[in-house]
């Protein structure tokens, strides 16, 4: 989104996208039906987004000419609350991709118990190529069109790919002129100067990292101070960078990292403050002097421990899954290993620790800021770190159980959790009218 972006390099190519996440989210759903046992109406009830909406967003460039781009807001459900879930700027976004993450939103909300339901929001746009004036205007006129179906009891967004605290303050900016008053709750994300939660920005990459050493240590690979741990992180991002920083301060070494335009590689471990520096310098960790460069793809067939995908949906697929050498795959990103992807893994042996867990400290702590906003009482960082731990261990521990009770993979004893409470919830309420 800066302006040293758009002297970065090319972005390589990725074949990966050409997978439908919302088909292996209709497999995950199906399959969890079937176990739970619920009949073909709650199957299709779940299966299909509560509210959808798409609007024609036309932006003024900064050379006055007019382009039209498009949006999209989903809300797959909201038994259990209001739809919650995070807005995404990429070139890639379609409705098929939003409704996808709109679904897991709602499962990882019932995972992790946070009183939601699921939503999610995308435009189709290249944010590198716009101004951060056009950018401004972009996600204005984007709010204000799906102004009717937002709000802190309807559907509060948050930042995701290619969408920042800056388009969060935008959002709710709009959202409270048109209101006549200040609404904070209405998205998550915030700066903290305008209402955002301490410890929110690095929530996710936390919660990852919590994630990651438990299942380590869960699997007997080693104990984080006591054996050399290897990971390798794939995206530079706000979830991939927060989480390689503190990999490397917990001693883990991280040997890869990469994002859209390359990798760099170091065996005996990257810095990853100073690579930090160079990314903020550069706008890509290509070109870091204190690695080897990497085609962007090996990195996710590296020999390590921990393999942290933290960028996009499915690039661990069936063209590639059969080289990965990670002992655990730890879902930083939504949808990053397609469903045949799952089995092969499955079948060589590697635990993959599912989205709906790995990446839930955002949606988390974006719970725990909707609270201290409703509330107009602010939380110190401690207590933010120390609440968000205690939920993502208990969600490791129960699900890990769940999964060896069953036996089960991780994914499956966590959809199931997840279907089963909001299923509860949905025949709880009953079927109006
Ligand atoms: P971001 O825009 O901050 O970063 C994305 C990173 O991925 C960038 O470094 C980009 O260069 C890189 N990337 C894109 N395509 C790539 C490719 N093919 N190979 C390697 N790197 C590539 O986005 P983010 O917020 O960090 O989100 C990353 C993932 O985490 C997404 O799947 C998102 O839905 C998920 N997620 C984010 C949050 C959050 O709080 N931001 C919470 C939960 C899940």
């Amino acid at each position: 989104m800066t302006q040293d972006m758009l002297t970065a390099p090319t972005p390589s190519r990725s074949s990966s996208r050409r997978h439908s996440p919302l088909q292996d989210a209709q497999m995950q759903l199906e399959s969890a039906i079937h176990t739970l046992g619920y009949n073909s109406g709650l199957h299709a009830i779940l299966s299909r987004p509560r509210r959808e909406m798409t609007v024609s967003i036309p932006l003024r460039r900064d050379d006055e000419s007019i382009e039209v781009l498009t949006g999209y807001r989903v809300q797959h459900n909201f038994s259990r609350g209001p739809a919650k879930g995070g807005l995404r700027y990429s070139p890639g976004v379609d409705i098929d991709e939003v409704r996808a993450l709109a679904m897991w939103m709602t499962w990882k909300c019932a995972l992790l118990d946070v009183p939601y339901g699921g939503a999610k929001g995308g435009i189709t746009i290249d944010p590198r190529l716009y101004s951060r004036g056009e950018l401004e205007r972009v996600t204005r006129r984007y709010t204000s069109e799906i102004l009717p179906i937002i709000g802190p009891e309807r559907d509060i967004p948050a930042p995701d790919i290619g969408t920042d605290e800056q388009t969060m303050a935008w959002m709710m900016d709009t959202f409270s002129v048109s209101a006549g008053f200040t609404v904070p709750g209405v998205v998550t994300g915030k700066p903290h100067s305008v209402g955002g939660s301490l410890g929110r920005a690095s929530a996710t990459s936390r919660g990852v990292v919590q994630i990651a050493l438990a299942a380590v240590e869960h699997l007997g690979l080693g104990r984080v101070g006591v054996s050399r741990l290897t990971a390798a992180v794939q995206g530079f991002g706000k979830v991939g960078a927060g989480a390689a920083a503190m990999l490397a301060d917990a001693g883990v070494t991280v040997v890869a990292v990469s994002d859209q335009y390359g990798a760099v590689h170091r065996a005996s471990g990257l810095d990853i403050p100073a690579l930090l520096t160079h990314m903020s310098e550069t706008g890509s960790v290509v070109g870091f002097s204190g690695g080897d460069e990497l085609e962007g793809t090996a990195l996710l067939e590296l020999d390590v421990d921990v393999l942290i995908p933290a960028a996009v949906e499915c690039v661990i697929n069936s063209g590639n899954a059969d080289r990965v050498r990670a002992r655990v795959v730890v879902e930083g990103a939504n949808g990053p290993t397609t469903a045949a992807a799952d089995r092969i893994l499955a079948d060589k042996g590697v635990v993959v620790v599912p989205d709906i867990l790995a990446n839930a400290g955002g949606v988390v702590v974006s719970y725990f800021e909707w609270v201290q906003g409703n509330q107009a009482y602010w939380w110190t960082e401690k207590e933010v770190n120390e609440r968000l731990s205690t939920r993502m261990i208990a969600a490791w521990e129960q699900v890990a159980q769940s999964a060896a009770e069953h036996k089960v993979s991780l994914r499956e004893a966590a959809t199931c959790s997840a279907v089963k409470r909001v299923a509860q919830a949905h025949l709880t309420r009953g079927l109006y009218p």
